[in-house]
């Protein structure tokens, strides 16, 4: 589409929108989070802002299933400043254990990676069991996805890449943040953009057909808040297991491709973020303080729908040495600052940003014993956690 001055613009007529999945029309608006800043975006701290804001909303697919980010692309920074968790580095090589002893055949195979700019890659672990990376245009036995292909706004023509580079009777095998745990779990602020895809195995089972692909079994993981690891195989290949039928089931219970169940994760976010904003409040007026852990991608979101100002959170803290000195972005302003000023500030409660990591984060805050803190754990509805004293 173009405008009468020659630029592009965005198409927002429903009309026009073609599904990310199965290149279909049928898609509908389901939930909407407002306009949103860019999740990887974290300006320095005296940065004034307004920060730029787009539209974010979901968007569900009535053929595939497929939930999906709307129509408007915005224009993202490309800088990955966020560092590794240990939960996810040892999740990357436990991942890797059990597929070797799953599919003992895979051992020393040829090995591609579709990898995510989160980290978590199993290349070394495969490696150092003798694996061999697949030469340019080589298929291989095993294609790993762990949390790649979300980063892609075309969902279906990326999963024909994938089909495109396994072998005959080779494994693939994609990692990704499961849309039923985000649904059932009210965890709105994993909608970000950047992340086009919020997928059900129902979905990827109806992508995947498209291209050849059919799910071989399935498994739940920890990771982020909830993931998936399911494995596939090209459809003659593939001898489907008793996890899929029952992960099926659980979603269609939950109803993960209905767009009115899908629309009451809005009223369920603005609920959560207003009892966010009103225990803060309830806080600083009892003259507790507080501050945060963690500046996460889900943070701006959050932050934003909860009102969330520096009266109420003085400031967060980071692994990431890239993020000291610069703050969220939104309206929050809230500055990031490196973990020792959390330790030296002693607050009676820590606000967890990174809840999908919450235990680490607690184990890290009281493994000299802490100070006494409590735990504030935002959603699904915000709760207090007591540390280990
Ligand atoms: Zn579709």
């Amino acid at each position: 589409m173009v405008s009468p001055e020659g630029e592009s613009v965005p198409a927002f007529e429903t009309s026009t929108v073609k599904c990310r999945g199965c290149t279909g029309e049928n898609v509908v608006p389901v939930v909407d989070v407002g306009a949103q800043p860019s999740a990887d975006y974290f300006p320095p701290a005296d940065t004034p802002g307004p920060d730029p804001r787009w539209p974010l909303e979901l968007w569900l697919c009535r053929d595939c299933t497929l939930v999906q980010l709307g129509p408007v692309e915005p224009q993202l920074p490309e800088e990955a400043l966020a560092v590794e968790s240990a939960t996810s580095i040892a999740h990357a090589e436990s991942s890797v254990k059990e597929i070797l002893r799953d599919y003992p055949a895979l051992a020393g195979g040829v090995v591609f990676e579709f990898a995510s700019h989160h980290g978590g890659s199993w290349l070394e672990h495969l490696y150092a069991a003798g694996s061999r990376l697949a030469g340019d245009g080589e298929k291989a036995d095993l294609v790993i996805d762990v949390h790649g292909i979300v980063h892609e706004p075309q969902y279906g023509e990326m999963l024909q890449l994938r089909a495109e580079r396994l072998a005959p009777g080779g494994l693939l095998v994609m990692e990704f943040h499961h849309l039923l745990p985000l649904f059932v779990g009210n965890q709105f602020d994993t909608i970000r953009h950047g992340h086009w895809a919020y997928v059900s195995l129902r979905a990827l089972q109806n992508v995947a057909a498209l291209h050849g692909l059919a799910v071989e079994s399935v498994k739940q993981v920890d990771m982020f808040g909830g993931s998936l690891m399911v494995m596939l195989r090209h459809t003659g290949d593939a001898k489907p297991d008793a996890t899929v039928d029952v992960l099926l089931e659980d979603e269609d219970a939950a109803g993960i491709a209905d767009e009115v169940q899908l629309a009451s994760l809005q009223e369920a976010a603005w609920h959560a973020a207003g009892a966010l904003h009103d225990e803060l409040t309830r806080h600083k007026a009892a003259g507790r303080t507080v501050l945060g852990y963690g500046a996460p991608s889900k943070a701006p979101v959050l932050l934003d729908l909860s009102k969330v100002t520096t009266d109420l959170l003085p400031f967060t803290v980071d692994m990431a040495p890239g993020k000291h000195g610069r703050r969220i972005p939104g309206g929050c302003m809230v500055p990031i600052r490196p973990i020792d000023e959390l330790r030296a500030a002693r607050p009676d409660v820590v606000l967890v940003l990174t809840w999908d990591i919450a235990d680490e984060v607690i184990a890290q805050l009281e493994a000299d014993g802490g100070w006494g803190a409590t735990y504030l754990v935002p959603l699904p509805e915000p709760h207090e956690v007591v540390g280990s004293r």
